[in-house]
This record gives structure tokens, sequence and C-alpha cells, in this order.
């Protein structure tokens, strides 16, 4: 490899050669390779992340092809961790990927979280996030969450480093947020924006960047082009980092 893959970073102020060897020590989880976690997924490999812990138990449908940016035509049918692993080694053949195809429990997940540097929960349903956001609670990992849904998008960051608050703070009960996009469709690009901004908040939370998006929950309304901060406070009832 040239060495020139990274230059554009190491001239950066906030990444430089030392960044470049955080990211490359980095280990990564992304929970949910569809429309969120195929574009973090590909910039984190394109950055240098070292180790990308991908996790999906499901295949590529020819529905998926509109966003999920990862699978080709010929995908179709095969499991999207597999698939995803061969384009990223494409990408950069030095970053080490490891696939997870099945549905982990919340013990195997727990273990997950405790490896990883930072999980991204790129997931389409609310009792996976509530599931990741709780193992990177108790692991004391941050986490960035994002979703995208119609012309809308949704982003924070938690540190998950002592008090809370959470991302099951946001909720007071198990009511869903959101449906999948199965069900509500989502406008292609809509995911690619928030995913790709997933991957860039991983590499701040690794690179120890501050982040406006930390314990804030970010709702973009895609059809305005609007962003809209909320503060997330401390639930003092939230089950997970109040217990
Ligand atoms: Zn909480």
């Amino acid at each position: 490899m040239s060495n020139n893959r990274y230059a554009r970073h190491e001239a950066l102020s906030e990444i430089g050669e030392t960044g470049q060897t955080i990211l490359k020590q980095a280990q990564v989880l992304i929970v949910g390779i569809g429309g969120l976690g195929c574009p973090a997924a590909q910039y984190l490999a394109a950055s240098g992340a070292g180790t990308i812990v991908l996790n999906d138990f499901d295949s590529v449908d020819e529905s998926n092809l509109a966003r999920q940016i990862l699978f080709e035509a010929d995908s179709v049918g095969l499991l999207k961790v597999s698939v995803a692993k061969k384009r990223l080694e494409r990408l950069n053949s030095n970053v080490r990927i490891i696939c997870i195809d099945k549905r982990l429990d919340e013990e195997a997940l727990l273990i997950e979280a405790k490896k990883a540097s930072v999980v991204l929960d790129a997931t389409d349903n609310f009792s996976t996030r509530l599931a990741v956001n709780r193992a990177a609670v108790q692991a004391g990992v941050p986490l960035v969450t994002g979703a995208a849904i119609r012309f809308e998008g949704q982003l924070s960051v938690f540190p998950n480093q002592g008090a809370g608050p959470c991302y099951r703070c946001l909720y007071d009960d198990e009511g869903e947020w959101l449906g999948n996009c199965q069900s509500n469709g989502v406008a292609a690009p809509v995911p690619g924006v928030v995913g790709t901004m997933m991957a860039l908040e991983a590499m701040k939370l690794l690179l120890g960047l501050k982040s406006s998006l930390t314990n804030h929950l970010h709702l973009w309304d895609a059809k305005r082009a609007d962003w809209k901060d909320i503060i997330v406070k401390v639930n003092p009832n939230c089950p997970d980092c109040q217990s």
C-alpha cells in the first residue's frame, strides 16, 4: 500500500499520524448492516478504522439495493455481513473485518460491546436499539445511534461514561418511536447521510474530539433540510443507566 492513503487525514491537526494510529487500533462494533450500517462501515473502513465488527443476521433483498450501498444486484440472497466484508476488504485491505451473522442475545451483545472502542447502533427496530443501548451502557462504551425513516433522520452520541443520560432515557415506555422502513418507506439518501455522520461521530469519539451531538438528539427534517436539537436529560427512572 502506498503511504498516501491517509495523507489527507494526516494533514489535519485534529487527526495527524497519531490520530491515524488511534483509528488503526480501534475496534468498532456496527449492529445492523442496512441503510445506515453500509455507509458507516464504508467510511470507517476507508478511513482506516483497524477492526470493524459487522453484526447482521439478514440476507440481501432486492428492495435493499436502493440505499444499502455495499450490495449489488448479484448480492441478492447472500448474507449481508459476508457481502459487506468482501466489499470492505477490497476497499481497504488493511482493515480487519469480523462478521457475526446471528442475532446476539443480551450476554453476547455485552461481550461484543466490551471489546469495542465504540458501538454503532444502525438497526431498524426499537427492541434491538434498546438491547444495543443496554449493552453499551453496561460496557461503559460510547454509543452512536442513528435512525432514518421517510424523509426524517435522527442521530445521537452517548459517551456512557458515568451518570447518563443514555438512549433509553429518551423513552418512558417501550412504545416505538419509529416504525421500520419496510412499513414506512425511506428516501434512499436519508440513511446515507445519517450513516455517514455516524461514521464521522465514531471517528470523533475515537480521536477525543468534542461534538455538540453528545447527549443531544439531533432530528433532521430532510424535506425541509432542517436540523433540530434536543438535549437528552437523565431520566431518573431509566432502567438502563440509572439502575
Ligand atoms: Zn438512561
